[in-house]
């Protein structure tokens, strides 16, 4: 679960890390108040959006005006001025795709002066199984760029949870980033501060793009994403709080409802499997014959006939679908009872686009029966390469 960077310096200054002083906003007045109590003379105005590269966006808007989504302000006015034009605006940024995301929120922070900008970001390395560091002077770049034009300016190491973070962890980090004196020591409380919060809030990523460090000689975190781990926000409510559902995919949030697993993506080919080994197979296989799946979706082990007509409808709410296809080992499952549940969810929701179904395992031959003499249009398919051909076949506008 991602959240905005308000909330994340929220956190961050839980942790005792250092952060400017701000305030989140929903309206224009609200920003002329949030102004007048920061004091100035220097604001940084803000789009909260669950996405990156927000200072170097377009609004698609004219009147949002030409400058991006992170803009500098040196009066009240000012302030009053950029939240009147960007509230309400769509954002595309190199993160948001075409479409971009609506600003409904503002974050009013101090202006700091900056000396330089350095990247710093966090997550967990499946490699190692480790909380991972990586460090760079190259601030405000785009890290992956740096990591593919120049490696060496790039530190990582990982953190042995037996031991946590040790001194010359901070050391390493102070000299990565070229940090002497009072600001190495900083360094090294910033290294430690960060991993404590990341582990005690079961973050799954956190990036801080720019660090910097200020005219005044200390270290300041200037931006920050993080991203929490799923798994573990049932031990979290006060993280689960947080969540915007504005900022998430309409498709998804239904799925998570009924307890599916469900990734939206491009291609026109909509996705229904059990299991997410089978689910991956079905995503490549599509794939291998020259097509793109719509999305991933696991229904799961024990998927009940209320659970596959909510997935069917979430399938078909999706433009994209030209064709579905659903494909179903009955282990735990009989192949009767899901082929009936197909049969009631295509009843419940209608179907405007072919449908291939692939059942193999328990009561194989009596799921088949079923689809073959329920009279709605249905191709049938053997194997998972048959089931394949056949929808991909289908979406082309082959019979
Ligand atoms: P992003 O574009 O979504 O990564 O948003 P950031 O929070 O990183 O802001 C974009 C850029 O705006 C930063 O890289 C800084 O160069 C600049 N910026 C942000 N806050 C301040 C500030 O307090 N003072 C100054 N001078 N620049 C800032
Ligand atoms: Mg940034």
């Amino acid at each position: 679960m991602n959240i905005h960077e308000y909330q994340g310096k929220a956190i961050l200054k839980e942790f005792g890390l250092p952060v400017s002083n701000g305030r989140a906003i929903f309206s224009a007045d609200e920003a002329e108040a949030a102004a007048k109590e920061l004091g100035g003379p220097l604001w940084v105005v803000k789009s909260q959006i669950h996405a990156g590269g927000r200072g170097k966006g377009k609004f698609k808007e004219p009147e949002a005006g030409e400058k991006g989504g992170v803009r500098l302000a040196k009066s009240v006015d000012e302030v009053k001025l950029f939240a009147q034009q960007m509230l309400g605006k769509t954002l595309v940024t190199v993160q948001t795709g075409e479409a971009g995301k609506q600003v409904n929120r503002l974050y009013i922070e101090d202006g700091s002066d900056i000396e330089s900008e350095f990247y710093l970001s966090m997550l967990v390395d499946r490699a190692t199984g480790r909380v991972a560091f990586v460090v760079s002077t190259e601030g405000g770049m785009d890290i992956e760029q740096v990591a593919h034009d120049t490696p060496e300016k790039i530190l990582t190491f990982s953190i042995d949870p037996a031991t946590g973070v040790m001194p010359y962890h901070g050391r390493n980090v102070a000299k990565a980033l070229g940090l002497e004196g009072s600001l190495a020591k900083e360094a090294g409380d910033l290294v430690t501060k960060l991993y404590k919060a990341f582990t005690a809030k079961d973050m799954e990523m956190l990036e801080i793009n720019p660090l910097i460090v200020t005219k005044d000689g200390h270290l300041k975190c200037l931006d920050a994403k993080i991203s929490f781990d799923s798994n573990a926000l049932y031990r979290h409510p006060e993280v689960m709080e947080l969540r915007d559902i504005t900022e998430e995919d309409e498709k998804e949030i239904a799925a998570s409802k009924y307890d599916l697993a469900y990734i939206a993506l491009d291609g026109t080919i909509g996705c229904m499997v059990n299991g997410a080994g089978l689910a991956m197979a079905t995503l490549d296989i599509i794939k291998l014959y020259g097509e793109e799946p719509a999305n991933f979706l696991d229904v799961g082990g024990g998927a009940s006939e209320e659970k596959v007509t909510a997935a069917f409808k979430i399938i078909t709410a999706d433009p994209n679908v030209k064709g579905i296809l659903v494909n179903i080992f009955g282990g735990i499952m009989k192949c009767d009872v899901i082929a009936r549940g197909v049969l009631a969810a295509v009843k419940a929701v209608g179907l405007q686009v072919p449908l291939v179904v692939r059942l193999e395992g328990t009561n194989v031959e009596e799921g088949k029966k079923i689809i073959r003499e329920s009279g709605l249009n249905v191709i049938p398919a053997d194997d998972l390469d048959d089931a394949a051909q056949k929808i991909v076949n289908a979406v082309r506008g082959g019979k």
